[in-house]
């Protein structure tokens, strides 16, 4: 079995844009800090690292399912030259309603990738900047990092806070090593 290391998108790997607009471009993901050595460190330690992203502009007809997908083999060619591979990326494309399995906070996308890479959920980690990521690291069984914004106070049952996802590796890499 695999440990997994789940990550959100926005706000984790690529700056989130303002509340209600969505990367439809790829002139608009801009990648934060430190995510390529965070995510090969991650590759070194074992990890199989897989996106789990919730994308409703894809419902909304912002961006189609194609022009999403094309945005992330992107996205992941340029990461992996920085041997930042990245094994798999899922998305919900689904409104809020009618409820679907996929979108976070429920576990879908996480339960599906435990399966095809058989990955053991209770050694995995979920790392997100928003509650619903904690929520659904938590209903898949994970353990749970919760990234915060600068300026925004630690609240909530995550296991671990940090500033980003370089910070957030570096301190499960130490607590696991
Ligand atoms: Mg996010
Ligand atoms: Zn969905």
């Amino acid at each position: 079995m695999n440990r997994g290391a789940f990550l959100d998108r926005d706000g984790v790997i690529n700056r989130k844009l303002p509340e209600g607009q969505y990367v439809t471009r790829w002139e608009e993901m801009q990648f934060l800090p430190g995510v390529a050595r965070a995510i090969a460190s991650l590759k070194r330690a074992g990890f199989r690292v897989i996106v789990v992203s919730n994308q409703r502009c894809v419902a909304k007809g912002l961006l189609s399912l194609r022009d999403l997908d094309l945005i992330h083999q992107r996205m992941l060619a340029e990461l992996a030259a920085a041997e930042a591979v990245i094994d798999e990326v899922y998305c919900c494309p689904h409104e809020k309603h009618p409820p679907c399995g996929c979108r976070k906070p429920e576990p879908g996308m996480l339960l599906s990738a435990a399966q095809a890479h058989e990955i053991d959920l209770a050694a995995s980690w979920m790392i997100g900047d928003s509650d619903s990521d904690v929520e659904a690291g938590k209903n898949a069984g994970c353990k749970t990092a919760r990234i915060l914004d600068s300026g925004e106070v630690a609240s909530g049952t995550a296991d671990l806070f940090a500033g980003s996802l370089f910070e957030a590796v570096q301190e499960i890499l130490r607590a696991e090593s």
